[in-house]
Parts: structure tokens; C-alpha cells; sequence
């Protein structure tokens, strides 16, 4: 970076606020991708931390003025190296868009600076009796305005859908420094063309969310968690669709390996109480009264029973129902440094036990196995591709292409949450035809017409990509 941006960028934020040494800086480089996917972070990049919506206009005035490209960075937490600057930027971090602006129980929404945490706002709410925010991807260091530019969903999206669902309203700095308001504290809002929709899992292409609205709801304060192992994944799947139907709404649905399971339960001390079957699946419930609560837990006993369940095991205190969740979501830490590729398909969910099975075979054919861990009902698998003597198998990219043709047949997606970033952005092309990404590019110019904002990222265009 020249010393004369430096200077200037200086003069907008303060001394205080600037990283330009190396060994500080580098801690914004990367987000949680696997090491062996990790795109390569140009060094010469710097960390610029504007306090507030004026001070970030005037810093993306100024790159769109000397055409320097800007990656916004929320809380790290992405999956696809969408916070990673490839050619030599600003990384804009987001980390003093602390405020949460009010909890409005009236209107059951909540106004936030883009930069507060999920952890966070749930802390706020526990202030505010009675009322939840119901997305949770896994990680609670994600920023609110990082959930709202990955679209984020999580195990809850089965009964409270993604991210998208809950946004009411963004104020949002374009790449020329304009600010916008978009939506606000309204329930119904039919007025043009959707902005805020197309911002919505833009993956910081478009523009920086600054402040968001989101909508909020009654909490319910009863939970289960139930363990039910089944013969087979044809069974756990079919029961899984007839609890859907049957009018049941369970907060999530969960499966993983059970190889998965019983690792993670060893590696944490723990204890997971399926040994027989082959195909564990993890329910929970929460209920505004605890009569609801037993009856969603019945039926669901008795129509896992007719799919053949082998084992049920009902965890009611919270310290139960934490340890399921926590062997749930720890698995991730034990394979992480193992994956060569990570992936994110997403199925019709009534195909998902073709596609797992299918998903072994591919791995088998290449020498190979997957880990398998999905949030089942909503059709959305995690796999990955294995490393092999700590490399990169010379089969993974035929692998790959091979485990999306099968996604493809079955009328699936490459992402269903974790996003495009930097990790898929050839891969999109396999997915969308060339009038679709047209399309994309073409949405992208009119934001973004020199192409600052996070080259590389979900859609390539001719910019601004200085080295
Ligand atoms: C253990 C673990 C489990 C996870 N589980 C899930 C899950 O179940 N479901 C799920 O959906 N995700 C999951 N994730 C992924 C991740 O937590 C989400 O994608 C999250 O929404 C990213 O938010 P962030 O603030 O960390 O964004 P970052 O990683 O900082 O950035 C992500 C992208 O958003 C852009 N961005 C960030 N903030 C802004 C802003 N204010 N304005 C404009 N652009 C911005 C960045 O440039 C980047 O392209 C998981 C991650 C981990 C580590």
C-alpha cells in the first residue's frame, strides 16, 4: 500500500486504528477454512477499522476514488475464504460496529450495528424475557452482518428457516461511499425491486452492511433432545419426512456418522448412547408448554418406531441435552486438520439417503471414504474429500466433480449454506448457465462498476485487481 493511502486512511480512522505491521495484520488474513483449502492472502494488504457508518463511507469513497480493492471481514467465522483478500487490499474490519441500537419489543425487532456478534446478541436478549432470535449457524463469533451477507442458516433452519427470513431492514454503504437505507420495522414492504434480498447473501460483493433490522420471537421454553438410531438411512430418512409432515416442527434435525460420534464422544470425554444400528439421528424440540413438549416427543417416539428405530434415548435436563450438541458440533474440530475439501451440496430432501449412499460409493471408487454430517430434513449434506499422507489427493478434483454431477441429478445445489466465497467460484459455472451468470455479472457492475469490493469472490469480473 502506498504511504500516501496510508496517510490518508490514517487521516479518516485514526493511528489507533490502522494495521499496516505484518505479524498484527496477518490475523485478519484468513477465516475457519480448512488449512488445505485456504486461498492465499496477499501480505501487502492493511487492516483499516472505521467506527461508524461515516467514517466507512468516507474510506470506500476513497478506495473507489484511487481504485483500491476492500474486503470487508465480519467475524471470521466463514467456511469458503470469503474474508480473505487475494490481491493487495483494505481489509475493512467491522469489529466497532459494536452498538446494539434497541431491542424494540413493540414491533419484536431488533436494530444492530453489523458487527455485533451472534454470542453477543443472545446475550442482550436473555435481558428481554420471553423473546428469541431463532438462526444459529454453528460458531456464536459470526457478526449479525456477516449472517446477513452468507445468508447464514444452521441446524435451527428446519422449523425457522435462514437468515433471509428474519431481515426487515439494512443500511448499507455501496462502493462509491453512498449510504442507503433499505426495508425497516415493517412486516410487509412490496415497494420495487428487493435490495435488500439481493444484498442478502451477497457475500460482501455488492456493498458493506453497516446497521440491520431483524425481526424477533416468543421463546419457548421447554426443550428435548432426543437420540434415535435406525437400521439403516433409508428408515432414518423416511421417518425423518413423515415427522415433517405429520405437523411436528422440531428445532432440528441432525445427522452424523456415527463413527462421528463415537470419536468426537471419546476425543471430549463424553459418552453417545447409540451402539446398535447404522444410522444415528439427533431431534430436538422446544415447546411453549411442557404438555407440547411431551406430546411432539411422543409422536415422534411413535413414528420412529414404525421406521424400524432400534434405539430411542430422551435427554430432558439441559446438562443431557448440552453433551448430544456438543458431540453434534465438535466433530468438525477433530477432522478439520484432516480435509482436503470440504463440501456443502444440497438436496431435494426426500433424495438425500440416494445421495449419501452415493456420496460412499464415489469415495470407495477413489480409494477413499467421507465423513458425512447433515442437517438432514433440510436436504443440507456436509462431506468432504480426505487427506492422504497429510496431501492433497491427485483424484480430488475428479472426485469433486463427480460428487456434484451427482448432486446435479438429483436437483441439488453446490452451497447450500456456507456460500460461494473464493473456495467455489469455478465451481459455480458447473451449476448456473451462462445466461444466469450473465446475469450476476452484470448485477455486480451496477454496484460495483470498478469492481472493488472483494475480487475473486462468487462471480469474476474485469476490475479493479491491483497486485
Ligand atoms: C464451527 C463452525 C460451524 C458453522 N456452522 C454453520 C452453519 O451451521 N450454517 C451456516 O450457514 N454457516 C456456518 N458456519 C459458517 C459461518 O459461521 C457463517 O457463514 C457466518 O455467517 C459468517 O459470519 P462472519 O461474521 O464470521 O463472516 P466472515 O467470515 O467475516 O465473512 C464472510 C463473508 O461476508 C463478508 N462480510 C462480513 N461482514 C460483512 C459486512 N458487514 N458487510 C458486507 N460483507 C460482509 C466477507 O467479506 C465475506 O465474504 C460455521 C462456521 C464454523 C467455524
Amino acid at each position: 500500500m502506498k504511504d500516501a493511502d496510508v496517510k490518508n486512511l490514517t487521516d479518516i480512522v485514526g493511528a489507533d486504528w490502522i494495521i499496516t505491521d505484518l505479524e498484527q495484520k496477518s490475523a485478519y488474513f484468513y477465516d475457519e477454512i480448512e488449512r488445505a483449502l485456504r486461498p492465499v492472502a496477499n501480505e501487502q494488504s492493511i487492516v483499516v477499522k472505521p467506527k461508524n457508518t461515516e467514517e466507512l463511507s468516507a474510506i470506500m469513497a476513497y478506495a473507489y476514488e484511487q481504485e483500491i480493492p476492500v474486503v470487508i471481514r465480519g467475524g471470521g467465522t466463514g467456511l469458503c475464504g470469503g474474508a480473505t483478500p487475494v490481491v493487495e487490499s483494505l481489509i475493512l474490519s467491522m469489529e466497532r460496529f459494536k452498538k446494539i441500537i434497541q431491542i424494540d419489543e413493540d414491533n419484536m425487532m431488533a436494530e444492530l450495528e453489523a458487527g455485533v456478534t451472534l454470542r453477543e446478541l443472545l446475550d442482550e436478549l436473555e435481558g428481554h424475557k420471553g423473546i428469541a432470535f431463532p438462526v444459529h449457524p454453528g460458531d456464536e463469533g459470526a457478526q449479525i452482518g456477516g449472517m446477513v451477507t452468507t445468508n447464514a442458516g444452521g441446524a435451527r433452519a428446519v422449523r425457522h428457516g435462514i437468515m433471509r427470513n428474519h431481515i426487515k431492514g439494512l443500511e448499507v454503504v455501496l462502493p462509491d461511499g453512498e449510504v442507503l437505507k433499505l426495508g425497516g420495522r415493517l412486516l410487509k414492504d412490496n415497494a420495487g425491486y428487493s435490495l435488500m434480498n439481493l444484498l442478502t447473501g451477497s457475500e460482501g460483493t455488492l456493498a458493506a452492511i453497516t446497521k440491520v433490522i431483524l425481526r424477533l420471537y416468543p421463546e419457548d421454553k421447554y426443550s428435548a433432545t432426543l437420540a434415535i438410531a435406525f437400521a439403516d438411512m433409508d428408515q432414518a430418512s423416511a421417518a425423518v419426512l413423515e415427522i415433517i409432515k405429520s405437523g411436528v416442527s422440531p428445532l432440528a434435525v441432525e445427522y452424523q456418522d456415527k463413527k462421528l460420534n463415537l470419536e468426537t464422544a471419546a476425543y471430549l470425554g463424553l459418552h453417545w448412547p447409540l451402539d446398535e444400528g447404522e444410522a444415528d439421528l439427533m431431534i430436538i424440540l422446544s415447546e411453549r408448554s411442557e404438555a407440547a413438549l411431551y406430546l411432539a416427543c411422543e409422536q415422534i417416539e411413535a413414528i420412529c418406531r414404525k421406521h424400524q428405530a432400534v434405539k430411542a434415548v430422551y435427554a430432558g435436563t439441559k446438562k443431557e441435552q448440552a453433551e448430544l450438541l456438543m458431540i453434534r458440533s465438535g466433530s468438525y474440530e477433530i477432522i478439520q486438520e484432516l480435509i482436503a475439501h470440504n463440501l456443502d451440496m444440497a438436496v431435494p430432501p426426500a433424495r438425500v439417503p440416494e445421495f449419501m449412499r452415493g456420496l460412499r460409493k464415489l469415495a470407495e471408487k477413489y480409494g477413499t471414504r467421507t465423513n458425512i454430517v447433515a442437517h438432514i430434513a433440510d436436504g443440507n449434506v456436509h462431506n468432504d474429500i480426505l487427506l492422504e499422507d497429510g496431501k492433497i489427493p491427485a483424484f480430488t478434483p475428479d472426485l469433486l466433480k463427480e460428487m456434484y454431477e451427482l448432486c446435479f441429478q438429483l436437483g441439488g445445489t453446490i452451497t447450500g449454506e456456507h456460500g460461494v466465497g473464493k473456495l467455489r467460484l469455478a465451481d459455480l459455472k458447473l451449476q448456473k448457465n451462462n445466461r444466469e451468470l450473465e446475469l450476476m455479472k452484470q448485477i455486480k457492475k451496477i454496484f460495483d462498476p470498478k469492481g472493488i469490493l472483494n475480487p475473486g469472490t462468487v462471480v469474476q469480473i474485469d476490475g479493479c485487481n491491483k497486485n
